[in-house]
């Protein structure tokens, strides 16, 4: 059984259950209509008799039928014997021995070569005085005749039925089974290079519709995701192979001709700028890494995350090189908040650096504030530069998304898409309003009652 497919196992499985329960519906069908039929058949037999008795007739000793009643057309023969067992009058059915002993008093079934009746014997008395006996013969030929066609059809019957619950067992199986057969010949034809194929099942959504539409849905996030990964791999090459090429032409630039101090001092610089650039792409690649992994471990404390931001934009605004962007801050004293407190650095940092970086107004300024609300903390980081269009907003959280990607000197488009991951990793969201030439507002909302913040992420 065990090495059977499965469309055999519910065949056999089917066509088992309905044999069984033909074995046992028929036979007690049989026994019950028999069983019925031959008590009818007695109790016929005792109103014959009574119709009999009641009309024999008297002549002096002599006993006689009443002519009138003839029970033969309902298979029930009478005669009357002497007290010597001289047959007086009536008949009997052609088959049946007229000399049989007589067995009063009861109704008990006697059989011939091809035949079988039921008898009553019956003394005959008038007075006190024995004038002979009366036997009753009910044939049972019909009763047999239909029992005997019953059986045949059952037969006949349940071999037919096995074989028509063995078809349609197997078209049964066949039916149901075919979305599996389906998926298994789809789940072969796909491979690490190609999951385009589907099941794309359109029947009944039933347990295997289900499997189907599953199985076409794991695919959909398969490919989703390893499209991603792809994207992702060429996208990290691509942004890796610019600086490394100028760190090489570079490199092999100071190692070839006479240069001057100078010029040494500007090409090092270069390098210098590069590798900067390379390293902190490399910290970012890491920690998408780590968020990828959905697995990053929380290091969350409870903290000043007021006194935090202050120290983060006073840090800022001394190391940021263009000097006509002002940055101001307008932080709510005495914030409390469980976060991971480099994530939360990192988060600013990312905000802030955008709003300058992309920042070429004359009299630039970056406002940074955070607030306290009813349910919410709420940061925001606000500026008068370049403004994003609307085309472009709903793209700037995708990772290596670059509004302007000719500018080979801008940053690899990872800010954000980290940015979003650590405020949603603190359990909170955030938005943007941007318009072009205008400036850009972004705010990131983190939720202030205890039952919320566990939600956003485990207190280790
Ligand atoms: P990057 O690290 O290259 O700056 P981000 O993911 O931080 O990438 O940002 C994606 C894109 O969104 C950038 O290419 C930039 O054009 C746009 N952007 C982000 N912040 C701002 C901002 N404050 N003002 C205007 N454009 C912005």
């Amino acid at each position: 059984m065990k090495r059977l497919t499965m469309k055999w196992k519910i065949m056999l499985w089917y066509t088992t259950l309905n044999v069984l329960l033909l074995g046992v519906v028929l036979p007690f069908m049989y026994y019950t209509l028999s069983h019925n039929m031959y008590a009818d058949a007695r109790t016929l037999l005792q109103s014959d008799i009574n119709r009999t008795i009641e009309s024999l007739e008297f002549e002096g000793n002599a006993i006689k039928l009443d002519e009138d009643v003839d029970l033969v057309g309902t298979g029930t023969y009478v005669i009357i014997y002497s007290n010597n067992n001289q047959m007086l009058s009536g008949k009997l059915p052609r088959d049946f021995n007229l000399y049989a002993q007589p067995r009063f008093d009861s109704i008990y079934m006697s059989s011939g070569n091809h035949h079988q009746w039921l008898v009553y014997d019956y003394k005959l008395t008038l007075k006190g005085e024995k004038l002979g006996w009366l036997r009753a013969v009910k044939t049972l030929d019909s009763i047999n005749k239909t029992l005997t066609n019953l059986r045949i059809i059952i037969l006949v019957v349940i071999p037919i039925y096995i074989a028509i619950a063995l078809f349609g067992g197997a078209i049964i199986a066949r039916r149901s089974l075919s979305p599996i057969v389906k998926i298994t010949k789809t789940a072969k034809q796909i491979g690490y290079h190609d999951l385009t194929k589907r099941i794309r099942y359109n029947g009944v959504k039933d347990e295997v519709g289900m499997l189907a539409e599953t199985f076409d849905e794991m695919l959909d996030r398969l490919e989703d995701s390893l499209s991603r990964e792809k994207r992702f791999t060429s996208d990290v090459s691509h942004e890796l192979r610019t600086p490394t090429t100028v760190i090489m032409v570079s490199a092999e630039d100071a190692l070839n001709g006479n240069k001057s101090i100078a010029e040494y001092q500007e090409t090092i610089t270069t390098i210098r700028k590069e590798s900067r650039k390379m390293s902190s792409m490399i910290s970012q690649l890491l920690m998408i890494a780590r968020s990828n992994e959905g697995q990053y471990k929380h290091e969350m404390e409870l903290i000043n995350i007021s006194l935090l931001t202050k120290t983060i934009i006073d840090e800022l605004s001394e190391s940021i090189e263009q000097t006509d962007i002002t940055i101001s801050a307008d932080i709510e004293d005495g914030i409390i908040m469980f976060v991971e407190q480099t994530l939360y650095m990192r988060l600013l940092i990312n905000l802030v650096n955008n709003a300058v970086k992309y920042n070429t107004t004359p009299e630039g300024w970056v406002k940074v504030s955070l607030s306290k609300e009813k349910d919410f903390i709420k940061l925001s980081v606000e500026d008068n530069g370049m403004g994003i269009s609307k085309k472009d907003l709903p793209e700037i959280w995708n990772r290596f998304f670059k509004v302007d990607p000719s500018r080979l000197d801008s940053s690899p488009g990872l800010g954000l898409s980290i940015v979003k991951w650590i405020v949603e990793l603190h359990g909170g969201r955030i938005q943007v309003k941007s318009e072009i030439g205008k400036g850009s507002l972004f705010e990131a909302y983190f939720p202030l009652n205890q039952k919320a913040i566990n939600n956003g992420f485990k207190i280790s």
